[in-house]
């Protein structure tokens, strides 16, 4: 039987690295890329391995820069490598602005770094993967005809999924970020985009917009947001778990929502809701 793989970028940490682990806990072999924290890497990948539930799953990690063209390129090359094909992606690495900074006062080279990891890595890396996605479904259509496959295994061959993370951050303005705020909202309409450009190739793409999570990148303002969660900022009274956004992607790639494709899901405690 096929074991299922999924590309998740930045999953050496974090929100990507709770992805990675639901995932392999679920069945499906992972390759974790990561920019340049090895040590974090092979923690996560040692991580998954303990979760996993077949010894025939693999976890790689594979150290590249979504933002770098080339850095791309070699990662989509290192994933096909490790199991002739991909059957998921997860477009999670990003990061947050150096330095919190008025709008008034940021800089263009904040916004472009922002815009360049966060928009244009996503966008051109699912473009590549959507590629190969393609050309592997016209190569298999044949083969795959009159195959007795079974449980996981039938689900990877059918059905292709891309899943974008985004943030609260495509919906709600934060004036010290507002670098961060564009290119999560940029890619939240380049999910529309993939949406309607796959969903006739058998891939289904989706947005997952999480909330306040508890990571690395919150931990600079871990108390100011703790003020304001026991304020009510967030109807469910907590921060987020990377655990609690890899449930959701797990759920998502299991090919039961395929026909959801497009569709925003919030991992957020209930913040977007309107509240008077
Ligand atoms: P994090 O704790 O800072 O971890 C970021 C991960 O992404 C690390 O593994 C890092 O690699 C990797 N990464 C960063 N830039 C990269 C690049 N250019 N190429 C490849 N990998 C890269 O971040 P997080 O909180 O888990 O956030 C993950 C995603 O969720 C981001 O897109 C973020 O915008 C989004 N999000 C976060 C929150 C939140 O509250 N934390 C809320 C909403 C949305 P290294 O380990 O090698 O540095």
């Amino acid at each position: 039987m096929r074991i299922p793989t999924a590309l998740v970028t930045g999953a050496g940490r974090g929100i990507g690295r709770g992805i990675a682990e639901e995932l392999a806990s679920a069945g499906w072999s992972v390759v974790l890329n990561y920019r340049g924290n090895t040590q974090a890497a092979a923690a996560a990948v040692a991580a998954c391995a303990e979760k996993a539930v077949s010894s025939d799953q693999r976890f790689v990690a594979v150290k590249a820069d979504v933002s770098d063209a080339v850095d791309r390129a070699r990662l989509v090359c290192e994933a096909w490598a490790l199991s002739g094909s991909v059957d998921a992606l997860v477009n999670n690495a990003g990061i947050a602005p150096r330095v919190r900074a008025d709008l008034l006062e940021a800089t263009e080279e904040s916004f472009a770094e922002l815009v360049r990891t966060n928009l244009q890595g996503p966008y051109f890396l699912t473009q590549a993967v959507a590629r190969r996605m393609i050309a592997d479904r016209k190569s298999d259509a044949p083969a795959a005809t009159g195959l007795a496959v079974v449980g996981l295994a039938a689900a990877a061959s059918a059905q292709k999924s891309i899943v974008f993370i985004t943030s609260v951050s495509a919906e709600s303005a934060s004036v010290t970020r507002g670098e961060y705020c564009v290119s999560k909202a940029g890619l939240a309409m380049a999910v529309k985009l993939w949406a309607a450009r796959l969903g006739g190739e058998g891939i289904s793409v989706f947005e997952l917009r999480p909330g306040l999570m508890a990571t690395d990148m919150t931990a600079g303002v871990r108390e100011e947001y703790d003020a304001l969660i026991a304020e009510g900022l967030v109807p469910a009274s907590r921060w987020g778990t990377p655990g609690d956004v890899g449930k959701a992607v797990r759920s998502l790639l299991s090919g039961d929502w395929s026909y959801a494709t497009g569709s925003v899901i919030h991992v957020d405690g209930g913040m977007h809701l309107p509240r008077l």
